[in-house]
């Protein structure tokens, strides 16, 4: 099955007939074989793009019936979740249960842009004059590269796939070589419901190959990016060339910060979701404990307990609480920054090695807890994107600020205390895009998502993640037109 690509409204294979091997992380078992697209596939799926954005057969297509068309989507969404769970969890090796999940708020995000869609009807604005109707509207940006990640690949699409649609874009999409599945299906559900074709393009390949045209273009109005900090420099200075608008949502090393005075169990507990779910490749992983230092040794003990109990599994086994890594590539990545911590002198609490037995099968490496780290180190300062977490002590709330905001990223951060005063002086001080208070990782379709610092430019989700894909427009009319004299008139 190569004709994977959906090109102006049809499946297609590569142009040069190349092919990958999709393979499940927790076991090798082949998933799939998909087209491997070139730049020049791209470069057709960005035309197919740019003629039905210039012919208007969805940009005009009034606001609330774009909305209409989400919901559908969403409908769709619900109705084959089973289906769009499995084939993701075939690719990324995660829980069944975590797919399941994802499906749901894949199907959330299309019903919340599938309501606004249209709810926005420009404003009205006073331009001090009464022979003026001066008025903004909002236009889509035009054709959209949408590149996304592999840890949570239709849910990273969807928050992308889901404005640019309600906004009236056409799109080409690029995900994750290694995660191509879900956004296949997606597609069959956008050609399902009736999308024109050419608004909705999918190319499967390589970042370098198939992903780069999309910030190179002249043709691609806007590149979406969601993805891994050295990428998005890379992508970003590309799209420079031709002042794309450029959106970027980038990695972060994000504190979750607990106070002597917080719910000792549920922070525990939470510590634990925060780090490992996932196998820590989350952007939003909470992968660095900041605790006081009255209670640092307890909580660790604790933390280290709990992490070694953790079952490691492939998605279908239900006694898994998590699962592997996404590749051979990753997991030695990790494995590296684990060694380079050693190196500078941390101390490894617990895991730090590859599973072993049955777990060989897969990339599969242990829950891993950190201690006897500095700021400044590599351990505390670098994304590790897998199972590991540091652990840095505090002894007051500026220490704990401090601690926290000492990071080049600023996605997420956590604060634990039963203290209320103290909980919301903290979370204005921490600067980071997302800040939970007695909790981790929730998040919500109506409420913006994105980073501080080098975790990215711009805002995903809530009003924001639409008005990312829209250009406002000023139309000034002026009723009374006058002669305005300014040049003398010598006739
Ligand atoms: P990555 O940067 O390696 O790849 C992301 C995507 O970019 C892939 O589709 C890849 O093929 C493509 N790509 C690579 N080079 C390219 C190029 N030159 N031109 C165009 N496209 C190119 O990231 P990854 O390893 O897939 O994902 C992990 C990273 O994503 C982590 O750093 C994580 O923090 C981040 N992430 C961030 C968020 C967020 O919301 N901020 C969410 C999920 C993941």
């Amino acid at each position: 099955m190569s004709n994977t690509l959906f090109i102006d409204g049809r499946w297609v294979a590569a142009r040069g007939g190349e092919t990958r091997e999709i393979r499940n992380p927790a076991d090798g078992e082949l998933v799939g074989v998909v087209a491997e697209a070139s730049a020049e596939d791209t470069e057709a799926a960005i035309a197919a793009a740019r003629a039905s954005f210039d012919g208007g057969a969805w940009r005009d297509v009034p606001a609330p019936e774009r909305g209409g068309l989400l919901l559908r989507v969403a409908d769709r969404l619900r109705e084959r979740k089973d289906e769009f769970a499995r084939a993701e969890s075939l690719d990324t090796g995660k829980r069944l249960v975590e797919s399941e999940i994802d499906m749901d708020d894949i199907a959330a995000c299309f019903t919340y842009y599938g309501k606004l869609s249209g709810s926005e009807a420009g404003r009205l604005v006073d331009a001090g004059d009464p022979d003026v109707v001066s008025r903004i509207v909002y236009e889509p940006v035009g054709v959209c590269g949408l590149i996304t990640p592999w840890n949570y690949p239709l849910l990273q699409a969807a928050w992308k796939i889901a404005p640019a649609l309600a906004a009236g874009n056409s799109f080409v999409l690029k995900p994750s070589e290694l995660t191509p599945h879900t956004a296949i299906l997606m597609m069959q559900v956008l050609d399902e419901v009736g999308l024109p074709a050419g608004v909705a393009n999918l190319v499967l390949g390589a970042g370098a190959t198939a992903g780069a045209p999309l910030s190179q273009h002249p043709d691609v109005d806007m590149v979406s990016f969601t993805g891994g900090l050295e990428t998005g420099k890379v992508i970003a200075a590309s799209a420079a060339a031709t002042v794309k608008k450029v959106a970027l949502e980038l990695g972060g090393k994000n504190p979750n910060v607990i106070f002597a005075d917080a719910d000792f169990d549920a922070a525990v507990d939470n510590a634990l979701n925060g780090a490992f779910v996932h196998s820590g490749q989350v952007c939003s992983a909470g992968a660095r404990i900041v605790v006081q230092d009255t209670i640092a040794e307890r909580f660790v003990d604790e933390l280290v307990r709990r992490a070694q109990d953790i079952r490691l599994g492939g998605p279908f086994d239900e006694a898994a609480e998590s699962g592997p890594l996404i590749s051979a590539e990753h997991r030695d990545k990790v494995t590296a920054y684990v060694e380079r911590a050693v190196e500078e002198g941390a101390r490894v609490r617990c895991g730090g090695t590859w599973g072993e037995g049955e777990l060989e099968k897969g990339y599969y490496y242990l829950p891993t807890v950190i201690d006897n780290v500095r700021r400044g180190m590599s351990a505390v300062r670098d994304e590790a994107f897998g199972p590991v977490v540091t652990v840095e002590t505090f002894t007051d709330e500026d220490e704990a600020v401090a601690t926290a905001n000492d990071t080049h990223y600023g996605l997420a951060g956590a604060v634990w205390t039963q203290d209320a005063g103290r909980a919301q002086r903290v979370a204005g001080r921490l600067r980071h895009g997302t800040v939970w208070i007695n909790d981790f990782h929730p998040y919500l379709p109506q409420a913006e998502w994105g980073g501080f610092g080098q975790s990215g430019v711009g805002r995903e989700l809530g009003p924001t993640g639409l008005a990312e894909y829209q250009e406002a427009k000023h139309i000034y009319q002026n009723t009374r037109p006058q002669v305005t004299g300014w040049f003398e008139d010598r006739k």
